[in-house]
């Protein structure tokens, strides 16, 4: 049985998983990754954050040191505001803005 020094304490952490909870969920939408060693033959490939390619912009790979190979940029709160950002702060070459299935 929990003693009241016990539920006083669960009391306290849920305040902190309820703003753990508010934090995540400023996390979803749209973003894009950045693949800056092929930056001149990969596209800019936009996914949504519940992509497993994207998890939230921590990407796929387990263990993979962030910002190494490229970096995920976002949320954005759109398709259109992601791509509006890749065309005013790179030089994209034609085509090279891409959208994952995810994104559907
Ligand atoms: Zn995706």
């Amino acid at each position: 049985m929990a003693t009241k020094e016990n539920l006083k304490n669960l009391e306290k952490s849920l305040d902190s998983i309820i703003l753990g909870v508010e934090i995540l969920k400023k996390g979803i939408g749209y973003y894009v990754y950045y693949n800056k060693p092929n930056e001149n033959t990969k596209a800019f490939k936009i996914h949504h954050s519940s992509c497993g390619n994207c998890a939230w912009g921590t990407g796929k790979i387990p263990g993979a040191s962030p910002g190494l190979n490229g970096v995920w940029i976002g949320p954005f709160n759109s398709v259109a505001q992601a791509t509006s950002f890749i065309n005013e702060n790179f030089s994209p070459f034609p085509g090279q803005i891409d959208e994952c299935n995810c994104t559907k």
